[in-house]
């Protein structure tokens, strides 16, 4: 559903770029949902889209902790607390940019095929299988959640031209 620009009240937090600390960190597990989490979950979902992302993990705003929201499709937004992954398939190379590297893109192996686990925001225990772009979504953000960015996994850097031509295409 679309809602009218300023009916309601957004949470946007600000979105560190790569130079900040706290992107390098290794994020903490969330122990204790509390409203807290609940405001943070909703904060991130209403920041990733306005900046266009297709995911955000919680230290990309300043928080430490092993949260992060995806676009999984048209309407539909993952939250998953706590997450982790298996591989279920070989790697291939994709062109990946990152909130938090703004202007920059570069191709990066990803698995295909993932088995993922977490938490929901309730707290439940939640495991399903992703793959393709959902899946490289979700093991870019893992990382960011161990303080790893796709420029320390990119095979090689996009040139300006590139992009152009990505752009057209
Ligand atoms: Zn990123």
């Amino acid at each position: 559903m679309a809602v009218p620009k300023g009916v309601i009240e957004l949470a946007l937090r600000r979105i560190l770029n790569d130079e900040h600390p706290v992107l390098r960190d290794r994020a903490r597990e969330v122990k204790n949902i509390n409203s807290a989490v609940q405001r943070l979950i909703d904060d991130m979902i209403e920041t990733m889209h306005d900046a266009d992302g297709v995911g955000l993990a919680a230290n990309q705003v300043g928080v430490p902790k092993r949260i992060i929201v995806a676009a999984a499709g048209e309407d539909e937004v993952l939250i998953l607390l706590n997450p982790a992954f298996e591989a279920l398939d070989d790697e291939e190379p994709g062109v990946e940019g990152c909130l938090s590297v703004p202007g920059e893109y570069g191709e990066v192996p990803r698995f295909c095929k993932i088995r993922v686990a977490a938490l929901d925001r309730q707290g439940k225990k939640i495991a399903f299988e992703a793959e393709g772009l959902l899946a490289r979504i979700l093991q870019h953000e893992i990382d960011h959640l161990n303080g790893i960015l796709f420029i320390d996994r990119a095979v090689r850097m996009l040139d300006p031209e590139e992009l152009k031509s990505e752009d057209e295409s």
